[in-house]
């Protein structure tokens, strides 16, 4: 026999067995009319002569790649005819000779614009990161044409990640990495959970193969025990279902490699202190109307065999969670002292957990199988039309997304930057690089302005907004999320701390030298306790922000150049241990608010956040120490009138270095320049600090509305002075946020008693 005859014996046998093949894929189509399964045949031909001369890595045909595509597609994924026929010709416009018009000429328009979507994304990613993100991108956008490029992809991809073993090791690795970065969340925020978990297993056994396998082998070698033991398990669950006339499954769902993991690594236990490494589920057929009280029923059979434990029973049910997932679940304790989760749940919501969206609408009543797609498109159209909605939105739209601890943004030019959720406009600066996230001072995200401590949503396109003069400022530490950020604003401080302070070292040295006074350790200390300062370095710092009065040196002695605090001068160290509160019930008594009242509890009214500088009163509450109110607030004549006895007149003692939070709303003309006008007055000028800022423009005109933190009344009079020097600035107004009112219920109950 020469090699060609054993070649053309082996070509006829493959045509058999790629006819198999295409029989299963049929039979998966559960439904289908005779003129779908011809276009189904149609697609098939032309795939098999498309590819006839290609073969995969692993040497068999290549055909069998489509034909498994769509087989994941309808028995997976639930997916119809339409995906099916895509799913066949999925990879022929982009590696045979196969147009899209001939795709359009044979199948129609709808096949052409899901082949299109399709061909666009390609199979591996270029080495280029933000090429890749961008492919993404419009990976993601391409769920405006129609979802099921998306669902088709990722059956393609799951197929070849099934298949990965007979790539190259590097290739293997790149691909694994791609698909738990990209296609599993994406399988994750469509509700493919089987999808989602068999795609993070299979990429976690290249990415960390050395773990996967421990596991793998651990999960084998424990096998014959746990079976046996799920086989008593159920047993007597078993007969009493049948007993009552049920129609049901039961299932063993081990628990995934990659959760396994994941739980190891949350928990620090080993592989043997996993209790749920499986679950029973119990699914049963039953009508609509009956799926709640059955599956309760269930749970009290179940229970009536194994103690269930309280805490551990959610009812998915009633009350189907975020992403539609509806199950009953409990865990209930087996004679062996060992908890064991049963799920419990109708073949309805089984279909719906394991295949995501698709199975939704195999539940509505029309039978026809494109109506069904076409009403679930146009859903999703209909969001799509939507502006305000980005395509990740839409997702979110559909209850979709479990609860994920990243998110996905991208830049201007369309590169994705992967940041963990609660991630503001400040973590995606630093994360783009140092200067610019130093510099930053705001941004516009999908077109419009918004403060720094704007937190990002999924699909956020940011522009960042940068000024030279911008300096980082420890309020940002509390507006970050990601540890890259949080560093390297740290450091910032740190420098310009360490900058500031050699200011105020130079600062010292001339008035030194001014009043005679040696500029020695033993000076410097004297000083420290003199002003009260915790460290030389914090004395220096004050001193540079003009926050230490050095004219009070004077109140000091000055022997040899040794500087003598005066006893009769000094801070009087006596704390105020008096009762407080009858004290300052007298009406002549002053309430100054400062440091030397510590052990009075106040707070400054969240109602008109008052600085030092402000007119204030004070305001005896019941239970929570004096609140300080502006005498302009809105509270304030009605405490004032009605409550006068517990009110205390209240002054500040003196500026403090503290700073205070205060909001300004800014309306005008609307004019380009505007924004970074006051920004650049607020970073430049007078080195505030911004803690938010946000604007607004409608025709022609602006309202902006900005958070400074300022010392006290004065510095915030500076502020607004600069800002109605601004051309087009017509109004500067103190504003607080609403809502916030003094709490009055207490004062009820006074009157009445
Ligand atoms: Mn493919």
């Amino acid at each position: 026999m020469s090699d060609f005859q054993l070649n053309e014996v082996d070509l006829e046998q493959e045509r058999k067995e790629i006819l198999r093949a295409f029989k299963g894929l049929l039979r998966a189509v559960k439904t289908r009319s005779r003129e779908q399964t011809k276009m189904i045949r149609k697609a098939f031909d032309v795939a098999v002569e498309a590819h006839k001369d290609m073969r995969r890595k692993s040497g068999e045909p290549y055909i069998y790649h489509p034909i498994a595509v769509a087989r994941i597609c309808a028995e997976e994924m639930g997916l119809g005819t339409t995906s099916v026929i895509c799913a066949l010709l999925h990879d022929t416009v982009e590696d045979t000779h196969i147009t899209l018009q001939d795709v359009e000429d044979l199948f129609g328009v709808k096949t052409r614009t899901i082949i299109d979507g399709l061909t666009k994304i390609p199979e591996v990613f270029d080495e280029n990161a933000s090429i890749q993100a961008e492919n993404f991108r419009k990976m993601i956008l391409t769920i405006s044409d129609d979802i099921r490029v998306v669902l088709i992809k990722l059956a393609d991809r799951l197929h070849n990640m099934r298949t990965l073993d007979s790539m190259k090791a590097d290739k293997q690795l790149k691909i694994a990495s791609e698909t738990k970065f990209l296609y599993a969340p994406l399988a994750h925020r469509l509700g493919l959970y089987s999808v989602k978990s068999e795609l993070d297993d299979l990429a976690f056994k290249y990415t960390d193969s050395e773990v996967y396998k421990q596991i793998e082998s651990s999960l084998k070698s424990t096998q014959d025990v746990r079976n046996r033991f799920i086989r008593k398990f159920i047993q007597p669950l078993k007969e009493a279902l049948q007993f009552e006339g049920y129609v049901f499954d039961m299932k063993v769902r081990t628990k995934s490699i990659s959760s396994i993991w994941k739980k190891m690594q949350t928990k620090e236990i080993p592989f043997e202190e996993v209790y749920d490494l499986f679950a029973i589920r119990i699914i049963v057929d039953t009508p609509i109307e009956l799926e709640k009280s059955d599956c309760w029923r269930i749970y009290s059979i179940v229970t009536d065999f194994y103690q269930p434990s309280p805490e551990r029973l959610r009812d998915w049910i009633s009350t189907p969670r975020a992403n539609g997932y509806e199950s009953l679940h409990t865990t209930v304790m087996s004679p062996q002292g060992k908890w064991v989760e049963v799920q419990i749940r109708s073949k309805r919501m089984d279909e719906i957990a394991e295949r995501g969206l698709a199975a939704h609408y195999k539940y509505k009543e029309d039978k026809s199988e494109d109506s069904k797609f076409d009403r679930w498109i146009a859903e999703i159209r209909e969001l799509m039309d939507n502006p305000e909605l980005s395509a990740m939105d839409f997702v979110n739209e559909f209850k979709m997304n479990l609860f994920s601890d990243e998110i996905y943004v991208f830049t201007p030019k369309g590169e994705l930057r992967v940041l963990p959720t609660g991630a503001t406009i400040l973590d995606f600066a630093y994360d783009i690089h140092t200067d610019i996230g130093d510099t930053c001072i705001g941004a516009k995200v999908n077109m419009k302005l918004v403060p720094l401590s704007y937190q990002l949503q999924n699909g956020d396109q940011i522009e960042i907004i940068t000024s030279e003069k911008q300096k980082p400022n420890e309020d940002w530490l509390r507006m970050v999320a990601s540890a890259r950020a949080k560093q390297k604003i740290k450091s910032s401080l740190n420098e310009e701390r360490k900058a500031i302070s050699l200011d105020g070292k130079e600062i010292l040295e001339r008035k030194f030298k001014q009043f005679n006074i040696r500029f020695i350790g033993e000076n410097l200390t004297t000083l420290e306790r003199f002003y009260d300062m915790p460290s030389t370095g914090e004395l220096y710092f004050r001193l540079a922000k003009g926050k230490i009065d050095l004219s009070r040196l004077r109140e000091m002695e000055n022997v040899n150049g040794i500087l003598q605090i005066e006893k009769k001068n000094a801070q009087p160290k006596d704390k105020h241990e008096l009762d407080v509160y009858p004290k300052i019930n007298k009406k002549e008594d002053v309430l100054i608010i400062g440091e030397d009242f510590k052990n009075i509890q106040y707070r400054l009214a969240k109602c008109c956040n008052p600085i030092p500088g402000d007119l204030v009163f004070g305001f005896i509450t019941t239970n929570d120490g004096i609140n300080i109110h502006r005498n302009n607030c809105v509270n304030a004549e009605h405490l004032q009138s009605k409550l006068a006895y517990r009110c205390v007149k209240s002054k500040w003692k003196s500026q403090k270095l503290e700073s205070h939070l205060v909001s300004l709303r800014l309306i005008g003309i609307d004019d380009v320049g505007i924004v970074n006008k006051i920004t650049e007055i607020i970073s430049n000028e007078l080195n505030v600090n911004m803690k938010s800022i946000s604007f607004e423009a409608n025709d022609g005109l602006f309202e902006g509305k900005i958070s400074v933190l300022v010392y006290d009344r004065e510095h915030l009079d500076q502020l607004t002075q600069k800002f109605e020097l601004i051309e087009g600035v017509k109004r500067i107004e103190r504003w607080h946020t609403e809502g916030e009112e003094e709490n009055l219920d207490d004062t009820v109950e006074d009157v009445l008693s």
